[in-house]
């Protein structure tokens, strides 16, 4: 997977897809988006959305968040993150098989060279049991085995010998932090204009203007554009060279995007304002 979304978009993806099935798909899709992890199954059965750790019909917790891996910073910090990442892939790449909320690995001395950490027989655990269950399939050895890593790379075997391992849900975790701060905003206004410029297609740039305060776009035939959030906090595209030109919003149903996929759509709003400017 090459662009991660996060739980805080898995959230209004599902809303959208909800709103466009019919009521009798909606129980299936939900079910659907349990199996995948894009929603979480509690343990009396109520399907969560992944943006709440406590279930919002019985509020108890949801199961297998935490990370209870021994610490071992020497050597766990760059495999068990490969680990996770690997384990993520694997089950995007088997939507058959569901998605637990952690995999426990146990101790084998079957290798030829010695202890590691055993593939097949791994433990899966669910939000919706409490203890983990028997994983019948084997994972791919090449790709899970080599993030595993010999035992003689740890101190000792982890907690009752199984090194349990929370699989990160299906989009990855955390938006960055930026000085301390949660970032509000994933895109700057330059990144709107070229978003628009990449919708309007060849012989369409864009750039930042000053100190990114606004976005400048540009095409063939057309006066350059610049787009900016006006006072009253709509975005808006007028001539970048005319003070008197008359300025267009663009309509943000959804409000600012934060992914990518979300940024074409503004991307092609804009496009749409935009060509009314065309000759
Ligand atoms: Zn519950």
């Amino acid at each position: 997977m090459s662009q991660h979304l996060t739980s805080s978009t898995a959230t209004p993806a599902l809303d959208y897809l909800m709103s466009a099935a019919f009521p009798s798909q909606r129980a299936a899709l939900t079910d659907l988006a349990a199996h995948q992890g894009l929603m979480w199954r509690c343990v009396c059965r109520t399907i969560n959305s992944l943006n709440t750790d406590r279930c919002a019909q019985c509020e108890k917790g949801r199961l297998w968040t935490d990370d209870i891996t021994p610490d071992d910073p020497e050597n766990y910090g760059s495999l068990l993150e490969n680990l996770r990442s690997i384990l993520a892939d694997w089950f995007d790449r088997e939507p058959k098989e569901r998605r637990p909320a952690a995999i426990g690995f146990r101790v084998t001395t079957q290798y030829d060279d010695g202890p590691a950490w055993a593939t097949w027989d791994a433990t899966a655990y669910y939000t919706d049991f409490p203890e983990g269950k028997p994983y019948p399939k084997d994972f791919e050895r090449s790709r899970v085995a080599d993030a595993l890593g010999e035992l003689d790379d740890f101190e000792q075997p982890q907690v009752h010998d199984t090194l349990l391992v929370v699989v990160p849900p299906p989009f990855a975790p955390k938006r960055p932090k930026e000085k301390g701060l949660t970032r509000e905003y994933a895109y700057g206004i330059s990144d709107y204009a070229r978003a628009a410029a990449a919708a309007l297609g060849d012989g369409w740039g864009a750039d930042s203007g000053y100190i990114g305060a606004y976005g400048l776009l540009w095409g063939p035939g057309v006066p350059t554009l610049r787009l900016y959030v006006d006072p009253y906090e709509d975005l808006v595209l007028t001539r970048h060279e005319d003070e008197d030109a008359a300025a267009f919003t663009i309509d943000l149903p959804d409000g600012a995007p934060s992914y990518p996929a979300e940024m074409r759509a503004v991307g092609e709003a804009i496009a749409k304002i935009a060509r009314t400017f065309l000759p």
